[in-house]
């Protein structure tokens, strides 16, 4: 069959360590995973993890600054550890990447019962490093996270303490949506979240395995 329409090109970031690119699919997101952080956001209580997606568009590559959105005072940096799936459900590698939110848009959303959609999803509102293959790693919870704006660190976080730990995100998210190979799924950020401006430059990383910096225009 021939299409009324070109297939869009692929989104791809940089696998270390090889030549091939790793095609971004589906692009899904917890919120509310570390205790301190729900506290900040005013929720207490353990509860079934939070999705919400992203398209794909709003992917950011290694190497790209990123323009302060429109509609927004309260642009805030979340820094998460991203998971990057493999085929038949697993983990096929790792990265770090930033949940960029346009805090007053969602603060109002939350306010009047209202979907998180504009608040979430936007150009340039998910910056992910290069993705590292997963190895013989089976345990995530000696990552650290940090995020740093203007040489100042903002956000220092233990993957340890996630309420829900990345295979258990995958065992959920999997009995509610079709998980595919390059799908990404960012897995929620610790306390510290904050106002980004322009001109800020940042860097995030899960210190001795990746790094990613980008600059806010
Ligand atoms: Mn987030």
């Amino acid at each position: 069959m021939t299409f009324q329409f070109p297939k869009p090109e692929f989104i791809s970031l940089p696998i270390q360590g090889s030549d091939n690119g790793f095609s971004v699919n589906h692009v899904y997101c917890v919120g509310r995973n570390y205790a301190a952080h729900a506290r900040e956001m005013g929720v207490d209580d353990k509860e079934p993890p939070l999705f919400f997606s992203k398209p794909n568009w709003t992917i950011v590559t290694p190497g790209t600054d990123i323009d302060y959105p429109a509609d927004t005072e309260n642009l805030n940096h979340e820094v998460e550890l991203v998971i990057a799936v493999g085929e038949d459900k697993s983990i096929f590698g790792f990265g770090v990447g930033v949940d960029l939110t346009r805090r007053d848009l969602q603060t109002k959303a939350k306010n009047e019962g209202k979907p998180w959609f504009r608040s979430k999803c936007f150009a340039g509102s998910a910056p992910v490093s290069e993705i590292i293959p997963i190895g013989d790693r089976t345990d995530f919870s000696g990552f650290n996270l940090t995020l740093t704006v203007n040489g100042k660190v903002k956000q220092m976080g233990s993957c340890n303490d996630m309420i829900w730990n990345p295979g258990e995100i995958m065992c959920e998210l999997a009995g509610e949506v079709p998980l595919q190979a390059g799908d990404l799924i960012f897995t929620g950020t610790p306390e510290g979240v904050g106002k980004l401006e322009k001109g800020d430059d940042v860097v995030i990383s899960i210190p001795e395995l990746v790094e990613l910096s980008f600059k806010i225009c």
